[in-house]
This record gives structure tokens, sequence and C-alpha cells, in this order.
């Protein structure tokens, strides 16, 4: 007796093999894939405590999403101008400044269930973030507060913060109600909070995983001394091998030699590189050689200035992972949209139509980044012995129909997000029919206004700054004010 049997769906495993039955089956017992395979494998006299019959729809392992950022889900759309690839980085001034002043608690709890359900009810079923945009390392209280938010939709929860952007000390502040505490927070404390977090927070709910996730593990010589961003990285590295964490950062090109040159160690199969645009062939080969994997946003702005040589990487050796970054300011955890925008980009500067064939694309957002976060014993594929994380695609829709021939090529290229019907994870149905099981949506939405409200209410005047009324009809954007400019 089984607990759990979708029965007569096409199923895409994602296995070694490449496995696709139709119709199949994927049986469950406990938290566990029991059984799987074509229908006519299944024995006749197969019975379970929940049945679903899910003819003419597609079965498929959960998605990872390995990249995104707590705290996104509340400043979207704001600051919507430029990013680090430009002259004055604003939007990155302005979400640090949110992240390491307005918020407390709540607003972490919020958005933490905010994001889960937006990327739960795409289909993903585990999901990393780093908490804050470069981190706010000061408190484990706001880390909690943010898996609390996450894990009650669902969804498997990989957060974690480490070093930020300097310059140190950073001076967070910390509020009871409507008045606040500025505090002091020193490279030192940053250590050993991140320790601690990953002491104390990993494994305290099963779908909770505490990593370290340093903002950058590169060199900004106008913040910082080439010796301290090497002290940094060296402390981030001990903590990750001491706790058996992956390692889960940005890095971009410049950095990946110098952390090469100075850290080699850090490069490594566990250690993820996220965005990588910019490499130079030195760098691009260092991929390849020590199995360090680049997590790649096919959305994101940094591939605005720089490309990411994605191919290049692959075509060396390397490995690729495709991650939302979500979600602000201009992002979703869509992560179907950025499988279609992957391919686009790619196969347009390559003037090569069958590049990014559909199989490896879904491989990228499943088994790879399950790899490099090392839970892919776990997660990633469904075959027997792995947790059951998988969701049904309502395949029956004029966008996907007639759904059957080359079903992986028409889920890649067709499939969105809000065609995920049905998600499970750990064998447990979280979503049915699009509805979520395990959590009150509604509850979710007026949290998130709340604390929304809350955090413009404490930014004052400072908020109509952040926000985009200006020119945004005309062709070179909108004209905003910029409050940290001197
Ligand atoms: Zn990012």
């Amino acid at each position: 007796m089984y607990d759990l049997l979708v029965k007569n769906a096409t199923v895409i495993t994602v296995d070694p093999a490449h496995s696709l039955y139709q119709p199949g089956f994927v049986a469950v017992k406990g938290d566990r894939i029991a059984a799987i395979g074509p229908m006519e494998a299944l024995p006749e006299d197969a019975a379970a405590a929940k049945v679903i019959d899910a003819e003419g729809m597609c079965v498929m392992p959960g998605l990872v999403d390995a990249h995104g950022h707590a705290g996104h889900c509340l400043t979207k759309t704001l600051g919507e101008t430029n990013d680090t690839q430009f002259e004055d980085a604003w939007w990155l001034n302005m979400a640090e400044d949110i992240y390491f002043h307005y918020t407390d608690e709540f607003f972490w709890y919020a958005e933490g269930a905010l994001a889960a359900a937006e990327r739960l009810k795409f289909g993903i079923t585990t999901g990393v973030s780093m908490l804050g945009s470069t981190p706010r390392p000061d408190r484990l209280e706001n880390l909690q507060a943010h898996f609390d938010g996450a894990i009650k939709t669902g969804l498997r929860q990989v957060s974690g913060f480490g070093s930020c952007d300097g310059p140190w000390p950073k001076k967070p502040w910390v509020w009871d109600g409507d008045s606040y505490v500025e505090t002091t927070l020193t490279p030192e404390q940053m250590v050993e909070n991140t320790e601690r977090a990953v002491r104390e927070l990993n494994g305290k709910h099963k779908r909770q995983i505490c990593i370290v996730a340093p903002g950058s593990i590169g060199y900004n010589p106008k913040a910082e001394t080439r010796e301290f961003a090497i002290w940094k990285n060296k402390e981030m590295y001990r903590i990750a091998k001491e706790y058996g964490s992956p390692l889960h950062t940005h890095l971009y090109g410049g950095g990946v030699k110098f952390v090469y040159e100075t850290t080699p160690e850090l490069l490594n199969p566990h250690t993820s590189l996220t965005h990588s645009t910019g490499l130079s062939e030195e760098e691009i080969q260092i991929f390849a050689d020590t199995g360090v994997v680049l997590f790649h946003g096919p959305a994101t702005r940094a591939n605005i200035k720089k490309r990411c040589p994605v191919y290049e990487v692959l075509r060396a050796g390397g490995e690729v992972a495709i991650v939302t970054d979500g979600t602000a300011p201009d992002r979703s955890y869509d992560i179907w949209r950025d499988m279609k925008i992957f391919h686009i980009i790619h196969r347009c500067h390559e003037n090569d139509p069958l590049l990014a064939p559909p199989g490896k694309i879904l491989e990228m957002c499943t088994i790879v980044p399950a790899r490099a976060l090392g839970m892919d014993k776990d997660i990633g594929s469904l075959e027997v012995g792995k947790k059951a994380d998988m969701i049904i695609v309502n395949t029956k829709q004029p966008h996907l129909a007639p759904f059957g021939i080359m079903p992986i090529h028409r889920i890649v290229y067709h499939a969105q997000g809000n065609d995920v019907d049905t998600v499970i994870v750990d064998g447990e149905i979280m979503m049915e029919g699009r509805v979520m099981k395990n959590c009150d949506e509604k509850q979710i939405l007026d949290d998130a206004g709340k604390a929304f409200d809350k955090m413009r209410s404490r930014l004052g005047d400072k908020f109509d700054a952040f926000c985009a009324y200006g020119d945004i009809y005309g062709l070179r954007g909108q004209t905003m004010p910029n409050p940290y400019k001197k």
C-alpha cells in the first residue's frame, strides 16, 4: 500500500538514463519515491491512500531555483534604474539601506512566506535565498523568521548569509515598534554569526537548510584591502568545510582569478558562483578545472553590460545551472521564463538554433543545482529512493495541447509557471489544483502588505525617491532622483 500514487501521466524523470514514461506512474511511500515506471509495470492491485489520475498531464521533478534574494519580493520595481554596471550603482545602495535599516523580523517572515509561495506556485520545490542583497548578517532572528515564513508554504528552503560588502563596521538598525537602535557589526561578529547560523539553524526543520552565503568572494579595492578580502574568504570556506555546507555567492570576471590565485580551495564542486559575467578565457578554464559551478541568471541585470559565457564554460567541461535571481527590481521566480530567455539569448549569440537543447535546460533547473548544493542524493530527479519532490503540469491547455509528442521540448519551450497544477514536497501535497494546502495564501498576501506598509512608513519621504513617478514612457526611461548622490 502506497501513500500516494500518481498515474497515467507523461513522466519526465531527469534520471541519468533520461527515462521518459508515456504514460507512467510514480508511487510514494512516506517522503520517498517507492516505485516509478511505465503504466504496464504498475501491478493491477497497486493501492494507495491517495491516487491522482493525471491522464494527459505531465509529472516531473520539482524545480530547483538555486539563487534568489530574501527581501526582494517587498522591494520589487523600487529604484527601477541603475545597477552595479552603471555609474553610481544606487540600486544596490537602496537595497542595502532598506534591508539594513528599515526591516524587522516581521518583514523577513512575511517576505519569506511571500517569496516561497511564489516559488512553490511556479513549481519550484527547493529555493535558495541570500538574506538581503549583499546579505545582512547581524541577527540570526531575522534569518530564522525568513525560514519560518518560507517553510510553512511547503518549500524546501536553503538560505544563509555571510560577508556583506564593506565599508566596515556595518551599522544595522534594530527596531522595536516605532523606534530603532543603531547597532555595530564588525567583520569578526559577521564571521561568528555566520558560523552560529549554520550550526544552530541548519536542520531545525526538515525543510530548513542553512548554508554559508557571502555576498561576494571577490576583492573590491574601493572598500577593503586585499588581505582583508582573503581573510574573509578563508573564514567563509572554513565554516563551510567544518559544517559540510555548500558555499554560495556572487562572483564576476576578475574575481574568479583573484580567488583562484589566493584561496583556490574555495573553488570546488560544492561552491556556486552566481552570474559570473565578463569571464576571461583563463577564468572559463578555471570552472572546468576546479568543478566550481556557474549559477547563471539569464534575466539578471549583470548581463546587460557583460556576457556570461555559458557555452564557453560548458564546452570547456564546466557545469552551469539556471537561476532566477528573484525578484527585484524586474524579475520573478517564474524559472520557466528563465529557461526560455536562456535558450533565446544563447542561441542568438552563437547563431545556432539547436544550441541549448531542452533536456539540458531542464537539467540546469533540477539535477545540476541539486548536485552543486550537495542534495542530489535526495532531490533533482525522479528516482526510486529519492525524496518525493515532484510537480504535475497541466498540459491540457491550448498552449500545450496536443501534448505527447516531444514532451520535453514542449515543456521547456511552452510551459509557464502558472501551468503547474500540483506540487508535492517530501511526499506531501503542498498545492493541488493551484490551491496551496499547507498554508493560508490570503494570510500570506495580507502579511506581505502589512510588512510593506511598515517599511514604507519607516522610510518616510525617502520612499518616494525610490518610486518611478518620472518619465516612464520616454525613450531614455524614467528620470529619477538619486537620494544617495552627494
Ligand atoms: Zn543575486
